[in-house]
């Protein structure tokens, strides 16, 4: 047993796991290009404050599993780690006056998210998050838009067959004589309800419509719809969503009982769930429209729109199904014979990486034969070979692959492994 292990709930990742994040980080960041997201960074720790009133206070998310941050003193202020990345983007769009820019303000972030929740597979203290966020237009046509965004982002990443689940949770005009409506459902068999729930059904009965509890199946199946229940401005506003996903050719299931964990969601609410997922399976990503987030953070009221679409169980979906992303390799490796020729290696090495070409040097004093089975090993396509002939300005090229060498003079040397590189791409 090793003296020191990584936090519970969190994971090293190590050089072939990194890989296959930062390849769908590429993904991500080249969607968010072509879709008009410009990247924001906000910091890992925020006021507890920002979190409780822009994710809710009656959530899972904050009740149970918000990071906090223990106060070194007793007037420090309290900060816990980020849950999600929408709370802090939003704080920082009204604390920089980014509603005085063209509207929408479209916003993408990656990076870490913590949750204090009982780590299992795919539930981790520590996970990544690819966001987008849409501030400032009220839909409903960039409503599609964020998800057909979020679908490329699978077919991208290698998933086939990710199930968008779409619902509508109304607005302030509509959601309370909806949630008073679905109390009384609730209430009615109050007997049924397990002490948790019967604990959530006075203080945010939505949260009852998601329950995990397969004591909750039969009571939910009859539970009364928001969309059935929608006023006209949201009826229309769901219609025109589901017209936009038509018009793309986007299939998606109407799923009335997604609710999404946090508080701060109006109308269109959507998830994206794995090939064939059943009940206890967890979703993908999600997102929704929070119409009333920026104003509930200071703001002036400015409608907003975005998604946080996990990265962990991307990869492990990925990993299922055996597509695993292989490391960067070099393109050559500098080796040669004279075990104190290191110098002569290391320079020519260093040219070649100034000259952008991916290139390690063999620094040790290992016998030439080896260094060449290391450079095998480690992925090279080439060898640069080291040796006497360096006093003429040459170096023998040797082809991995194909067994091959030939001299090269060494003037001529980054110009002929960048058209290697080219052609190899
Ligand atoms: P949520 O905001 O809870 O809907 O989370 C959005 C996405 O983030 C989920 O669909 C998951 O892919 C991912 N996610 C949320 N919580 C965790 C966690 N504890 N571990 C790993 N991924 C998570």
């Amino acid at each position: 047993m090793p003296t020191f292990r990584a936090p519970r709930g969190t994971r090293d990742l190590l050089p072939a796991e990194r890989a296959g994040f930062r390849r769908l980080e590429t993904i991500a960041s080249d969607l968010a290009r072509r879709y008009g997201y410009r990247e924001i960074e906000t910091p890992l720790f925020e006021q507890t404050a920002v979190f409780e009133r822009g994710v809710g206070e009656v959530t899972d998310v904050v009740e149970k599993e918000l990071f906090r941050i223990a106060p070194r003193t007793d007037d420090s202020e309290s900060w816990a780690l980020r849950p999600e990345p929408t709370a802090g983007i939003v704080r920082a769009y009204v604390q920089h006056g980014l509603q005085t820019l063209p509207q929408p303000v479209k916003l993408t972030l990656t990076g870490p998210m913590f949750r204090y929740d009982r780590p299992q597979a795919g539930r981790f203290r520590q996970f990544w998050q690819f966001d987008v966020e849409a501030i400032g237009d009220p839909g409903p046509a960039i409503d599609a838009e964020i998800i057909e965004l979020g679908r490329r982002f699978y077919l991208d990443a290698g998933l086939d067959g990710v199930e968008i689940r779409l619902n509508s949770i109304g607005d302030p005009a509509c959601r309370p004589a909806y949630v008073a409506a679905l109390a009384d459902h609730y209430r009615s068999s109050a007997a049924l309800l397990p002490p948790l729930e019967r604990d959530r059904l006075e203080r945010n009965p939505l949260r009852l419509l998601d329950s995990k509890d397969p004591a909750m199946a039969a009571l939910n199946a009859t539970a009364p719809k928001m969309t059935d229940r929608l006023c006209d401005p949201c009826a229309e506003h769901f219609a025109s969503v589901k017209d936009h996903l038509d018009a793309l050719g986007i299939d998606f299931v109407e799923e009335p009982s997604l609710v999404r964990g946090l508080d701060y969601y109006t109308r269109t609410a959507f998830e994206f769930w794995p090939a064939g997922a059943e009940g206890q399976q967890s979703a993908l990503g999600g997102g929704g429209r929070y119409d009333g987030l920026v104003a509930l953070l200071g703001g002036k009221a400015t409608p907003g729109i975005g998604f946080g679409l996990g990265l962990d169980r991307v990869i492990l979906a990925l990993e299922a199904k055996g597509a695993a992303v292989a490391p960067a390799t070099p393109l050559a490796v500098v080796v040669g014979a004279d075990p104190d020729a290191t110098a002569e290696r290391l320079r020519i090495a260093t040219i070649l990486r100034g000259q952008g070409l991916a290139v390690q040097a063999e620094l040790g004093r290992r016998k030439l034969g080896r260094q060449l089975e290391s450079a095998v090993k480690a992925g090279a396509q080439f060898a640069v070979i080291v040796g006497d002939e360096l006093e003429t300005g040459h170096v023998a090229l040797r082809d991995l692959d194909a067994a091959s060498q030939k001299p090269v003079a060494l003037a001529d040397l980054p110009a002929l492994l960048r058209r290697k590189a080219g052609t190899a791409e």
